[in-house]
């Protein structure tokens, strides 16, 4: 499994002590290093009541797959709601900063596709008209109108589940690479269960 590419988050997998009180209930602090949690733990546990506890929460870096489940779950809402399944999920350091889903139908707009919604909305979220550290999942490759956004918004990396024979941007602009070029692309994660949602609508629209 690939992890989410964040060189900062990855070079370590501690986060937070957990502070078990029976009156408070949970309280978090983050720790800065393992050794420091280790020797916090052992040198604090004895200072504290018996019925006081405190455990170390070690979190692992959010992976690819985990956001593209997300954007799948986004899609899965464009799904319930009669919209062709797309899904997009915009993360920067791991976390998410925007989501979109496809609502051509429900807005009356050809052009509001998932990525064109997520953008707009990250856009929005940071007050910045570029996007250079965020990786964009999208259930299913981009069109070539959302290509086009992507370019503009500059971002770091795009990561997209099934393909697109019909709608994708591939089939006008192959062989040529349509991004920008400070970009990192990458697709097929998660391609089977992007494409079958796919699938599964239009099948019901027969
Ligand atoms: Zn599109």
């Amino acid at each position: 499994m690939k992890k989410a590419a964040s060189p900062k988050l990855l070079a370590v997998s501690y986060n937070k002590i957990a502070y078990v009180c029976p009156s408070i209930g949970f309280a978090y602090f983050p720790v800065s290093t393992p050794i420091f949690t280790t020797f916090f733990l052992l040198t604090t546990r004895r200072l504290l009541p018996a019925c006081h506890s405190l455990l170390p929460i070690y979190l692992c870096p959010m992976t690819d797959e985990h956001f593209m489940q997300l954007a799948l779950k986004e899609a899965q809402r464009a799904f319930d709601e009669g919209e062709v399944p797309v899904g997009a999920i915009i993360t920067i350091n791991e976390k998410i900063i925007a989501r979109g889903y496809n609502q051509v139908e429900k807005l009356n707009d050809c052009t509001a596709h998932a990525e064109i919604i997520a953008l707009t909305s990250a856009f929005n979220f940071l007050g910045n008209k570029y996007l250079p550290d965020a990786t964009v999942y999208i259930t299913v490759e981009p069109c070539l109108m959302c290509t086009g956004a992507l370019y503009w918004s500059k971002v770091a990396r795009i990561v997209w589940g099934a393909a697109d024979e019909k709608n994708g941007h591939k089939h006008i602009t192959d062989p040529h690479f349509p991004f920008h070029p400070k970009t990192i692309i990458e697709n097929g994660l998660l391609k089977d269960q992007c494409g079958q949602l796919m699938k599964d609508f239009f099948k019901e629209k027969r």
